[in-house]
């Protein structure tokens, strides 16, 4: 039975952190760093996420500041707030919450945003001091992916990492962490012919995919370590019966309550052949908004 990777217990690490950084600068007469969050139209999923984010900015000390805007903001409008944001001096990150509503452009807010600002690392100026393997902001999910694999001592040298998704997210900056560890790593995508062979030579799987259940416990090397980012929630029956046929729980969950969330890797399968695993929930999800304060941290303490 491999390990259970508890995303929740590290990333409680992560904020206990910021929150020690956080006093040592009010310490100093610094004070908190600011988050601006900006927030365009009404998409619940997006709601729930800004409110988490508020919330593990107070538990932590960093002032968040919300500006909500409505669904039909034009997009001279989203540039301007993201210009006085660039220019405010109490602000030290600024994050603008995907997906924008249809009509605005979110490559072009995002490359608004200052690189100094740019606390979700999305920004080209970060994205190529990650290529080039400098300091910068980098993005928070694999970064802190990265932090979780590092605190359980998960070599990564020489090893071979397979890396499903391609996404600049997740997919892609993920790939550019573990280059920079020293892994051989392969980037896999919907393209990718033989997925299940290419998966089968990994030592390290990371599926950041958004297809459910996806990952098959055939796929997974003995031994290997799995990090699943995948954010799914299911509520066809016969697919859950396919993909839980190892999780009764989750299934008796998805009979009951007519959905039930999970990740691209079949998480029973997986715990019976792999040596670590991160559940969903409780595995990457938690760590992201960890490593989203960790870089209002630092770009407060303008230490990259
Ligand atoms: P994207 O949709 O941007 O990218 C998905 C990637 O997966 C693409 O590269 C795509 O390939 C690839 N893909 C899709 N279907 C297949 C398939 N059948 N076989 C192989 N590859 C496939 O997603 P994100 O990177 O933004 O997110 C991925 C998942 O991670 C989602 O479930 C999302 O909810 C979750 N997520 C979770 C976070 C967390 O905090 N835990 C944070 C961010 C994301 P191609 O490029 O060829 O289209």
């Amino acid at each position: 039975m491999a390990t259970i990777l508890d995303g929740k217990a590290h990333a409680d690490r992560m904020l206990e952190t910021v929150r020690q950084g956080v006093e040592v600068r009010l310490a100093k007469g610094l004070r908190a760093p600011g988050l601006a969050v900006v927030l365009v139209g009404e998409d619940p999923a997006s709601q729930v996420y800004v409110r988490n984010k508020s919330a593990a900015c107070a538990k932590v000390g960093i002032t968040s500041i919300e500006h909500r805007l409505p669904a039909d903001t034009a997009q001279a409008d989203l540039d301007a707030l993201i210009d006085r944001l660039n220019a405010d001096s109490g602000v030290d990150g600024i994050l603008v919450q995907l997906p924008l509503p249809q009509g605005l452009d979110s490559k072009r807010a995002l490359h608004r945003i200052s690189p100094a600002k740019d606390v979700d690392g999305f920004h080209p100026v970060n994205q190529g001091l990650l290529l080039e393997g400098l300091p910068g902001l980098r993005p928070c999910t694999p970064s802190a992916c990265m932090s979780l694999l590092a605190h359980h001592g998960v070599e990564l040298k020489g090893i071979r990492a397979v890396v499903l998704g391609r996404s600049e997210i997740v997919g892609k900056p993920m790939a550019l962490m573990l280059l920079e560890q020293h892994a051989t790593v392969t980037i896999a995508h919907s393209r990718t012919k033989d997925l299940a062979g290419i998966c089968r030579e990994a030592d390290l799987l990371v599926a950041a995919v958004g297809r459910p259940g996806l990952v098959e416990g055939s796929w997974i090397k003995p031994g290997a370590v799995v990090v699943d980012v995948g954010i799914n929630r299911v509520e066809d029956e016969i697919l859950g019966g396919r993909i839980f046929a190892q999780e009764p729980k989750k299934l008796d969950t998805l009979r009951t309550k007519g959905g039930v969330l999970c990740g691209d890797v079949r998480y029973g399968e997986a715990m019976a052949v792999a040596s670590a695993v991160t559940p969903v929930p409780g595995g990457v999800g938690p760590l992201t908004i960890a490593g989203l304060l960790t870089n209002a941290l630092a770009a407060a303490n303008r230490e990259v």
